[in-house]
């Protein structure tokens, strides 16, 4: 049913409200256009209610509850040490809801119209939105697209929502699992494995490729390896599945082969952490000129542009890094092109933060992909964190910064930290490489002593042969 003869209008109408829908939508609306925002469930989209925030939420509890349970060098041990999940759970809930709250009224004062409804393209001027009443129909100057991605599913091990279940599943359950099967061991794997092996579950995570982390460089894999090893998490590498079978007290059994040898797990929850694919079927794309790459997200331009000059895509639907702030920047980006300014979007510094135990952040180039990339004219500079003051007071002397640079020029292309707020630490380094910053600049810039960020300016100082602490 169609609500209505005559379309309503508007200059912008964005599709979806994850962090890049509902900051291009705020960005265009202060740059004075008249913008809907239509979102077919919750504002804030995948990162608000079912990913960032919410895991990092439980991570945040999981890190308490063993910090309480651990015995301390420095004299402290607490006893009768208990949680509730469903509690925990409440907790999240309410974090979550005061963000969407937030950004229900940052829509409101910047005059964003929200709609609620599933919005599908009927050409390359008009969405219709099929709201609870109907269909509305929209006319619109420009649409952004910002529509996000699902999780991928292992065809082996389909998600029914009991046993074998998604991070949204696993972020959400009340009973921690006795025993949980992480199948993936990409960021979201290793963040879920850790916090649940905290929290009590024996997990093992099981990673098809030769190496959990696969982008990341040899020394981050294996120092995660053994961290993942101390908290008692399994890690299963170079494992083909070869079967999978439920039995009568509800529990799963999946068998690997691993190298030739057999390995058999039992779990209570499979999680499925292989990945995710961007959203773009029911959106009608073929009633516009929008393609999509091999891959299947939309094609853009560095305007964020799509084929259909009208339309734009942002996020995780136009291609990787799936990251909430690429998302952000993108929005920005895509609602300062629609309104005529001189943008343009650049990968090149593009930070990303695993929030496992010590996390692990970096920028630009891993030594891996310099090595690949620029051959002998590189420097590496690293300063371990078993050296570091301000590490040993907080007792975390696992991890390491690592500072890459190209040798001719001394430009840094490249940071990893892991450690204690590398997630935050990560920023220096990004801003260092958005300005082009050489190593002498990192290395001649005072940090406060003691703290972690120093171990920056260390390893730029290791890089140049003139280590002090190391
Ligand atoms: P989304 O956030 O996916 O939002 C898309 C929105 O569009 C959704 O709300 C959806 O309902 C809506 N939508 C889709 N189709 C339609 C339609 N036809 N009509 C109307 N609405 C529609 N990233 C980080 O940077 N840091 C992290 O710590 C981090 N942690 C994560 C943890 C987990 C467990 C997961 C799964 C992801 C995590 N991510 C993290 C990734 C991050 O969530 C995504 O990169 C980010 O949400 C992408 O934003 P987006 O705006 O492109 O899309």
């Amino acid at each position: 049913m169609v609500v209505g003869d005559i379309p309503d209008a508007a200059d912008v109408v964005v599709i979806g409200a994850g962090p890049g829908g509902y900051v291009a939508a705020i960005r265009a609306a202060q740059l004075g256009k008249d913008v809907m925002l239509v979102e077919k469930d919750k504002l804030g989209g995948l990162c608000l209610n079912y990913g960032c925030i919410p895991s990092k939420s439980l991570i945040h509890t999981a890190d308490l509850v063993e910090l309480f349970s651990m015995k301390h060098d420095n004299g402290i041990s607490v006893s009768g040490v208990s949680f509730d999940p469903a509690q925990m759970n409440d907790w999240r809930e309410r974090v979550i809801k005061k963000l969407r709250d937030g950004i229900a009224f940052l829509m409101e004062k910047n005059g964003v119209t929200v709609k609620t409804g599933e919005a599908f393209f009927e050409s390359s001027t008009r969405v219709g939105i099929r709201t609870e009443h109907g269909v509305e129909l929209v006319d619109f100057k420009n649409a952004v697209i910002a529509t996000g991605s699902r999780p991928r599913e292992v065809k082996e091990l389909p998600f029914d929502g009991q046993i074998i279940i998604s991070s949204k599943e696993a972020l959400e359950l009340r009973k921690i699992p006795e025993s949980l099967l992480v199948v993936g061991g990409g960021y979201v794997g290793i963040e879920m494995g850790g916090m649940y092996a905290k929290l009590g579950s024996k997990v093992t995570i099981a990673e098809a490729l030769p190496s959990i982390l696969a982008q990341a460089d040899a020394d981050v894999v294996s120092l995660m390896r053994k961290q993942l090893q101390a908290m008692n998490v399994k890690v299963l590498e170079n494992a083909k599945q070869t079967s999978f079978s439920k039995t009568s007290d509800g529990k799963a059994t999946v068998k690997y082969s691993i190298n030739g040898a057999e390995e058999t797990v039992q779990a209570d929850k499979i999680l499925i952490c292989i990945g995710h694919a961007p959203v773009t079927q029911g959106l009608g794309l073929d009633k516009t000129k929008v393609e999509l790459d091999k891959w299947g997200f939309i094609k853009v331009n560095e305007r964020l542009q799509t084929t259909d000059a009208a339309i734009y895509a942002v996020g995780d639907v136009a291609g990787q890094p799936m990251l909430a702030h690429k998302a952000f920047m993108q929005g920005k980006i895509a609602a300062g092109a629609i309104a005529g300014e001189n943008v343009a979007y650049s990968d090149r510094v593009v930070p990303s933060a695993v929030y496992s135990d010590p996390e692990i952040a970096s920028v630009g180039l891993s030594e891996r992909k310099a090595k690949e990339l620029l051959q002998d004219n590189i420097l590496v500079g690293k300063f371990p964190l078993a050296a570091s003051g301000r590490a040993l007071t907080m007792d975390k002397r696992y991890g390491f910064a690592k500072v890459i640079a190209k040798k001719d020029t001394h430009e840094i292309v490249g940071v990893t930290v892991v450690g204690p707020s590398a997630s935050d630490i990560i920023s220096e380094a990004a801003l260092a490489m958005q300005l082009g910053a050489l190593l002498e600049d990192v290395a001649g810039t005072i940090h406060p002593h003691p703290t972690l960020s120093e171990a920056l300016s260390e390893a730029a100082e290791d890089a140049l042969g003139k280590a002090i602490h190391v």
